[in-house]
């Protein structure tokens, strides 16, 4: 298929799970075992379109790369068991990893519970040219931790500035972030992976049952499926409180692994290509540079 198709293609799959205005934003209205157009038969054909959206994804980061202008910022928010780790894998397997580095925030250290809930994330940020990958982000500050908010007393905040409106203000912080990222040349994209409580009890069942995936279980897990109607509540009010146009959130269904994959990578096309990206051009001294470079080695 040709890369004008393909990146059609891959807007009219992505765009209806775009968040672009959260006023209006319900979280019941998505379903996580939806797979767009795609029916279970269709499986290996989507196998077949995310091989082709990956190859193209690889050659849009190349000019990305080349044009060092622009940097990307994905971010990945779910539930445990939702896939994060997965979709990241795949959907970045055919980039060059020099233009692309994941950084996954986990609970904070003392170091970073002595700074602002931004600061953390700040370091990581991509440079000119590249992807950067956030494996949960700030986002953790107005979900686990509005929570449980407990988890507030730990990041030592002044008496003054943490009183009830408390969410209000990070979500308005992070809007403003988002907003001086995009007027620095780096766009963000935020996916949050909406699994169903069922499949997720079933996949930590796989986890618990085969050794192989032992490792992937952690008892605390459990503890925090007990919270999943605050949990789902937090993310409902996060999305409609951070969706933008500049910088919006996918609600990616994802019960089925193939398609949350074949989302994700169409989102990012979508992102890539809206940047109208080219290989920088050679101007008439560099041209007669090159030449003379020949010259001099064809004469060796
Ligand atoms: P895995 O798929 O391996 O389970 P993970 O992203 O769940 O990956 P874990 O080490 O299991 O990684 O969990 C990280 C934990 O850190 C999560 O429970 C998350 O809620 C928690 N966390 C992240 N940021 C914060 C934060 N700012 N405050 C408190 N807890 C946080
Ligand atoms: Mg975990």
């Amino acid at each position: 298929m040709n890369k004008e198709k393909l990146i059609d293609k891959a807007c009219a799959l992505s765009r209806p799970y775009a968040v672009t205005d959260g006023a209006s934003f319900k979280l019941k209205k998505v379903d996580p075992s939806d797979t767009g157009p795609f029916s279970d038969e269709d499986k290996p054909k989507a196998r077949e379109a995310l091989a082709e959206g990956i190859e193209l994804l690889a050659e849009l980061q190349d000019t990305l790369y080349a044009h060092d202008r622009w940097s990307v910022l994905l971010i990945f928010q779910a539930m445990d068991a939702a896939g994060k780790d997965g979709a990241i894998k795949h959907v970045m397997s055919g980039v060059n990893p020099q233009g692309c580095q994941v950084a996954s925030f986990k609970v904070p250290s003392s170091e970073e519970l002595d700074h602002d809930f931004l600061w953390r994330c700040q370091r990581h940020l991509p440079e000119r040219g590249r992807i950067g990958i956030f494996n949960r982000s700030y986002y953790e500050d107005v979900l686990v931790v509005k929570v449980h908010p407990e988890l507030l007393d730990k990041q030592k905040l002044p008496d003054a500035v943490r009183g009830k409106g408390i969410w209000d203000t990070r979500y308005k912080d992070i809007r403003h972030f988002e907003q001086y990222l995009a007027n620095n040349g780096t766009i963000v994209r935020k996916f949050f992976l909406h699994v169903s409580r069922d499949e997720q009890k079933k996949r930590f069942l796989e986890r618990i049952e085969d050794p192989a995936k032992n490792w992937k279980f952690s008892a605390g897990d459990i503890a925090e499926r007990a919270h999943w109607k605050s949990y789902m509540d937090a993310y409902e009010d996060m999305i409609q409180a951070t969706a933008t146009k500049t910088s919006p959130w996918y609600v990616v269904p994802a019960d089925n692994k193939w398609f949350t994959r074949i989302v994700v990578a169409a989102a990012v096309i979508d992102a890539l290509s809206s940047l109208k990206l080219a290989y920088p051009t050679v101007t008439r001294a560099q041209k007669d540079a090159l030449h003379a470079a020949r010259a001099a080695l064809e004469a060796e």
